[in-house]
């Protein structure tokens, strides 16, 4: 049942995914508003259409690949969207991997789960979405080494695991619709917490005499070892190959820790619940990017990884 893939967003994240998929032997047809990726697709003999309704048509399975939530609903329910059909879909499964806020994927699902099937595929009555964000930024998905976080049915999961370890190498199911986006915030509301926080240490640590590469050394055999001090370290020269050393060039770019930290922070506002190490840090990526712009003029779209270092 999954043979027929249709990707629609070919960005820095989807362009590597679908790849992937078509080295695994998938038969894929893929599209973009972007003229420019879309050719980059055709010139090697890849399938493309030009609406995400061509590519339902032509599916057994979609995935979606968009910057936001505005992006995702367009391609669903805008004119000539996934399910411009009206109740009657030809995919069995739509599978949405943009890091998008969990109301919306329950809200999309449910649509989907409202529909038809043009064709019974195997035992499926009614097509199914899988909200599935990822979390690794474009090298984990050039080498398929992504991990994917997954919410909606369990059965639709299981028969889409392959298609995942496609893309990726580790899969999480989260539970019912919306968990995977849930999951997806959740994760990075915490590790834009715990950069901030090796940021803040290492700029004390320094400034009171200790080395930030050796202050580094004992975070990594102690307690405060976490991603952004042993894989993704703030401070340049410390680590090799990440964005500190290279002028906090690349990397994953603040302006998306901002969308990912509004997204936080609006799911903790709908619920009253208060979030106030989130408000902080929405903060403080306002100031690394203010900072960042005027200090490092040349570019404008910074990383989220503790530029605070360098005041
Ligand atoms: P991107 O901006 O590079 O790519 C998005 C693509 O979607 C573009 O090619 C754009 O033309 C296309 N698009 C926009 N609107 C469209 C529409 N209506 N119809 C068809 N195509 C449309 O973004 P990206 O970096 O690939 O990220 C995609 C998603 O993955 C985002 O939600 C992001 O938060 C998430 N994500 C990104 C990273 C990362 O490191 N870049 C890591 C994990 C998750």
């Amino acid at each position: 049942a999954l043979q027929r893939i249709g990707f629609i967003g070919l960005g820095n994240m989807g362009s590597r995914m679908a790849n992937n998929l078509i080295k695994a032997g998938y038969k894929v047809a893929v599209h973009d508003i972007n003229y420019n990726v879309l050719k980059k697709f055709s010139d090697i003999g890849v399938d493309t259409k030009e609406t995400p309704y061509e590519i339902a048509e032509a599916s057994d399975v979609v995935i979606t690949m968009l910057p936001s939530s505005s992006h995702v609903n367009d391609v669903y329910t805008g004119p000539n969207g996934l399910l411009h059909g009206g109740n009657v879909l030809q995919p069995w499964l739509l599978i949405d991997s943009s890091t998008i806020d969990p109301q919306t994927s329950r809200k999309l699902s449910l649509t989907v789960s409202n529909c038809m099937l043009k064709e019974k595929k195997g035992h499926w009555e009614t097509p199914v979405m899988l909200d599935a964000p990822v979390s690794g930024g474009v090298l984990a998905a050039e080498a398929a080494t992504l991990t994917f976080m997954v919410g909606g049915s369990e059965e639709a999961y299981m028969a889409a695991k392959s298609l995942f370890l496609s893309m990726g190498k580790n899969t999480v199911y989260c539970g019912g619709a919306g968990n995977g986006s849930a999951a997806k915030i959740c994760n990075n509301l915490a590790m834009a917490i715990s950069m901030l926080g090796v940021s803040e240490a290492l700029t004390l640590g320094q400034s009171i005499g200790i080395a930030a590469s050796t202050l580094t050394k004992v975070f990594n055999s102690s307690s405060a070892r976490c991603w952004s001090s042993d894989t993704y370290n703030p401070v340049p020269g410390v680590m090799e190959g990440v964005p500190s050393s290279r002028n906090y060039n690349g990397g994953f770019a603040s302006k998306l820790m901002a969308k990912d930290l509004n997204l936080a922070a609006t799911s903790a506002n709908e619920i009253g619940l208060t979030c106030p190490m989130t408000s902080q840090a929405q903060k403080m990526q306002v100031h690394i990017q203010t900072f960042a712009k005027m200090v490092m003029k040349a570019r404008t779209s910074p990383v989220f990884s503790g530029i605070i270092t360098q005041e």
